[in-house]
């Protein structure tokens, strides 16, 4: 009714003009039937007009009460949607700003905001749909809700960003306030599907001391989430000025890149890989560095992953292979014909539905065959592609060309997925040979060997810097090994001169 304003008006006057009409239509004739005496006949109409007025009077009330109250009632639902969120039913963002506002208006107040993101919850919706990732949500708030006492204020932001407010809470009770929270998401969860359990990383904001606005408060909370995001999984923060400026540092760092190939900054050096047998080099990994004018060197373990968030990482990536395809054609033209070049790729590179035919015609244009071509994929680019990866190496693979699974071991992926995977190499991670004196660690080696063996792939060991690891090594019949030990990433002019000797 209440958005029918035009309805209800007519509803009132329709029925006014009805109770009315019947009125004046038939009481006087009743009255007229029921008594012949004048005096009294007027008593009765004058008692009767006054009825009239109270009945109707009561009446409109009513009707008017009803719709306003009705009005009102979707005015209170339309209130509770604009400061809730649809899905859980949490307050949301725009309920956070007004608390926060009010909150920090009063001077001498002084508390905690705590801002909270599930560590990959993407793969919860990509491994079982997203509604099942929409109930984990709704379980995680209810458990929240029903669970954490009631000093703490709760809010979702959107996605799987929560944030909590805890009033009157000193700086030394953080650390534990956020372990209650984090062990009470780190609690499995039963849903129709599956028992699902996730962690979350935290950032965490105190007010006044880091911010006297609702806006800069949650921005240095969100910043202090990145970089416990940043650390391992079901991580915390407090936030510290230095990380925004580590933000600024990353910013430029990303300008920089955009105009780093433009520039000639990037400059490829190879590392070869021997094999355990003959004691050979039988191929060589192309590794990037950037050198930029007047800074530091930096490793690209540090500049990958922002080429990757700006996507620049394409660009770069096809420089890479076409530099390493240059280069391996200069190595054959010296009668090295046998020798292999490997590449790292990224996902962003990888899922590219151009990806397969870029690399084809590349190498194609290089004179080279697939088979001198080896990609080098980690198992977080697997994850990270989303199930788009599989597709592309199949046909890759299926065109010649080899590929490798770099890092193995430092992933989550299961024997059987790996046993699908259409790989050529396993590349053992250099954190298992960095420690192979211990007894878990020699297990291990060995264990992925053996893995290596029954898919009939080769074994490249990774970081070999000791002889005891080369012993290690060929006891346990690994195929290849690739390590400073051997040689460190050298230029291509000391290359080629190391292979002319
Ligand atoms: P990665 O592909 O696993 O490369 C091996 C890394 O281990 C290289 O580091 C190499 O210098 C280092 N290394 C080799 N032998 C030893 C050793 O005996 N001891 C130690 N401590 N380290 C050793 P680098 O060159 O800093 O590269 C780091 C990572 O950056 C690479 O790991 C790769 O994931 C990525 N990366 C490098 N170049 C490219 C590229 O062109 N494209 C992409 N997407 N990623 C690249
Ligand atoms: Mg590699
Ligand atoms: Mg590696």
């Amino acid at each position: 009714m209440a958005g029918r304003p035009h309805m209800t008006a007519w509803r009132i006057t329709r029925i006014y003009l009805i109770i009315g009409s019947l009125w004046i239509l038939f009481s006087d004739r009743v009255v007229e039937m029921l008594v012949a005496d004048t005096t009294t006949f007027r008593t009765i109409s004058h008692i009767k007009g006054w009825l009239y007025v109270w009945a109707t009077a009561t009446l409109f009330y009513r009707l008017i009460k009803a719709s306003f109250d009705e009005l009102d009632a979707a005015q209170r639902q339309l209130r509770h949607m604009a400061l809730h969120d649809h899905l859980t039913d949490l307050p949301n963002r725009r309920a956070l700003f007004q608390t926060l506002e009010d909150v920090l208006s009063d001077k001498g107040s002084h508390g905690v905001l705590f801002f909270t993101d599930l560590d990959n919850f993407k793969y919860i919706n990509d491994s079982f749909g997203h509604d099942i990732g929409d109930e984990l949500l709704t379980s995680l708030s209810v458990r929240l809700r029903q669970r954490l006492g009631s000093e703490w204020e709760l809010f979702r932001l959107g996605g799987d960003e929560f944030v909590l407010l805890l009033k009157g809470v000193p700086e030394e009770k953080v650390e534990e306030y956020t372990k209650t929270l984090h062990d009470l998401i780190g609690e499995p969860f039963s849903l129709p599907a599956a028992t699902v359990q996730v962690t979350c990383s935290t950032g965490i904001a105190l007010y006044p001391k880091h911010g006297a606005t609702a806006e800069l408060l949650l921005k240095r909370a969100d910043t202090a989430m990145n970089r416990a995001k940043e650390q391992r999984a079901n991580s915390f923060a407090i936030f510290h000025e230095s990380m925004e400026q580590a933000i600024v540092e990353r910013l430029e760092l990303d300008q920089a890149l955009r105009t780093a190939l433009v520039n000639n900054e990037f400059v490829l050096v190879y590392q070869p890989q021997y094999d355990l047998v003959s004691g050979n080099i039988c191929g060589f990994e192309a590794l990037l560095r950037w050198n930029r004018p007047d800074v530091c060197p930096i490793s690209p373990s540090q500049f990958i992953p922002i080429a990757e968030q700006s996507g620049v990482i394409v660009e770069i990536g096809e420089w890479v292979l076409k530099s390493a395809c240059q280069f391996l054609r200069e190595v054959h033209a010296l009668g090295h014909t046998e020798f292999t070049v490997s590449v790292n790729v990224s996902a962003l590179e990888l899922i590219s539905p151009s990806y397969v035919d870029k690399v084809t015609r590349i190498v194609r244009d290089s004179e080279l065959l697939p088979e001198h071509i080896e990609l080098e994929i980690t198992e977080s680019t697997l994850m990270e592609s989303n199930g788009l990866a599989e597709s592309q190496l199949a046909l890759l693979r299926a065109r010649g060309f080899r590929i490798a699974l770099d890092d193995f071991g430092t992933g989550y992926s299961s024997l059987n997925y790996l046993r699908r995977l259409p790989i050529s190499t396993l590349k053992i991670d250099r954190s298992f040979l960095s420690d192979i004196a211990s007894s878990e660690h020699q297990a291990l080696v060995a264990e992925m060997i053996k893995i290596g063996k029954l898919m009939g792939v080769s074994v490249v060991a990774e970081g070999v810097e000791h002889p005891a690891q080369v012993e290690f090594l060929t006891e346990h019949q690994c195929d290849k090994v690739q390590g400073f030990l051997f040689c460190r990433p050298i230029s291509q002019d000391e290359l080629l001169e190391k292979l002319k000797v």
